[in-house]
């Protein structure tokens, strides 16, 4: 059967830090908080999948309390759902996502994001889709407080 599952993560603006986003480091004076390197896009696919797969979110597989886990590229969160679902016998159908973000303009980015997410999903370029848009100035998105992400799969269940 196929199933589907939906994620969303959001993630405050910091300085010092910086910014990465479907692992592509992106030039901008702010970075994204978090215990991992923040990257809000891989975290709400990664749910989503989990979610797909009847699974726990990734705070159970991935505890913030967790220090070897600092810093972690957030790719490897993709990676390793995916290798959790494949051992389930579970496989990516495809994902689909948006960022939320007054600023930076992604769309010189996506690309790079959705090369990069569909090689750690195994699956080609065609079965991911990254786009980006504002929040129109509402609210904590629209101050430019941080920046949110939310995201679909669909996966074969045997
Ligand atoms: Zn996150």
């Amino acid at each position: 059967m196929v199933a589907c599952g939906i994620g969303y993560d959001v993630h405050r603006f910091a300085a010092g830090r910086p910014l990465v986003l479907g692992g592509v480091t992106i030039e901008f004076p702010l970075g994204l908080e978090g215990h991992s390197d923040a990257d809000v896009l891989c975290h709400s696919i990664a749910d989503a999948l989990l979610g797909a797969a009847g699974e726990s979110d990734i705070g159970h597989l991935f505890p913030n309390t967790d220090e070897a886990l600092r810093g972690l590229n957030s790719l490897l969160i993709v990676r390793t759902v995916r290798e959790k679902l494949t051992a389930m016998d579970i496989v990516v159908v495809n994902v689909d996502a948006t960022l939320v973000a007054e600023a930076p303009k992604m769309a010189p980015y996506l690309q790079g994001m959705k090369a990069n997410l569909a090689e750690a999903l195994a699956v080609s370029p065609s079965r991911v889709g990254i786009k980006a848009t504002t929040n129109e100035g509402l609210g904590f998105l629209g101050r430019g407080e941080g920046i949110a992400a939310l995201a679909v799969a669909s996966v074969e269940r045997k």
